[in-house]
């Protein structure tokens, strides 16, 4: 019984691996193989309305990210962390706020 557990463990802890494999082939992999995707790994297509490019830490380069998606996770993570949500809307309030006051156009 207990042998039975370790395997099912030591099975998903790969399973887990193989995952996040793909996961960070998916983000970080070959830049060329990246551009040459049309779609992001959940289906949304690569249209500049749906591209948000970005520096990356990683390699040389621009990354994209699909908006969708990442409006996706925001809104997840507002759900998930409310107050957080709230004290970031703020800031950004109080930001735009002082932005006014300075100046500008
Ligand atoms: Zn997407």
């Amino acid at each position: 019984m207990l042998i039975d557990l370790e395997a099912d463990e030591l099975a998903e802890r790969e399973i887990a691996g193989i995952a996040l494999g793909v996961v960070y082939g998916q983000k970080y992999g070959d830049a060329e193989a990246n551009a040459a995707k049309t779609h992001c790994w959940r289906g949304h297509p690569y249209t500049p309305e749906n591209t948000i490019l970005s520096k990356t830490r990683f390699r040389a380069g621009e990354a994209r990210s699909c908006r969708t998606c990442a409006a996706a996770r925001k809104r997840e993570w507002r759900r998930r962390n409310p107050e957080l949500a709230r004290a970031q809307r703020h800031l950004t309030y109080l930001g735009e706020k002082a932005r006014r006051k300075g100046g500008g156009s």
